[in-house]
């Protein structure tokens, strides 16, 4: 990975600069992919987009903010000046939407999101899903709200409700939505969650992509900004 400048963005609510990195080139090879659609590569950081201010705690989409643009000069300063933009955890995910600050338009990225930050617990080898009770009571409240917000004429979404099924532990409900899922580049996942539900297995695991999947993933996936 080559890297840039890194991006800067002034908070509009108190001015303190945010940085995240950017880079010239990056690559997608050895992808790992989960069953609940997370993707992660080794040699292409992943950017936040929604995060929270370091300095005033007010939540910020990045995308929706405009890059500052500073002659090589002052833009060393406001490096040296920024903060880097972190990844919201599940508390904060969970008070952005309590806030009013989610907009119904990106509601499904952020419940996707909430899901994605429980499961990480499993992937970065916790071990425990839930803190507590009322931890998992707003897992399972995420849960329910999420599926409502899935196309169920999408086949990519209907194996995203299908995971989430087998998350609740509604095996049966979740093969008899795998069974209608019917796209080539799915099979993999398909098949090998359907094989967890069998054996009644409901967290998250990685998929083992077939050599056919591999090479198609594998030359196309150049990804530069
Ligand atoms: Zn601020």
């Amino acid at each position: 990975m080559i890297l840039d400048h890194p991006n800067l963005y002034a908070c509009p609510h108190c001015e303190s600069i945010i940085s995240t990195l950017s880079w010239m080139s990056a690559n997608t090879f050895n992808g790992i992919l989960y069953s609940d659609g997370k993707a992660v590569f080794p040699h292409c950081p992943e950017v936040p987009d929604l995060t929270k201010c370091h300095h005033c705690n007010n939540y910020l989409w990045l995308s929706k903010i405009s890059k500052i643009e500073l002659p090589e000069n002052f833009r060393k300063e406001a490096e040296l000046k920024s903060k880097k933009a972190e990844f919201l955890s599940t508390e904060d995910l969970f008070k952005a939407i309590e806030t009013g600050y989610i907009e119904q338009g990106e509601m499904l990225f952020v419940r996707y999101s909430i899901w994605h930050s429980y499961n990480d617990r499993i992937r970065e080898g916790n071990g425990n899903l839930f803190k507590d009770l009322a931890d998992e009571k707003r897992w399972q409240g995420n849960l329910n709200e999420l599926k409502k917000l899935l196309d169920p004429n999408d086949q990519f979404h209907i194996l995203l409700t299908a995971e989430i099924e087998r998350n609740l532990k509604n095996y049966n409900v979740a093969i008899l939505l795998l069974n209608s899922i019917s796209v080539e580049n799915l099979q993999d996942t398909k098949l090998q969650i359907i094989e967890a539900c069998k054996n009644g297995i409901s967290t998250v695991f990685e998929i083992h992509l077939t050599k056919i999947n591999n090479e198609e993933h594998s030359d196309s996936d150049y990804v530069e900004d």
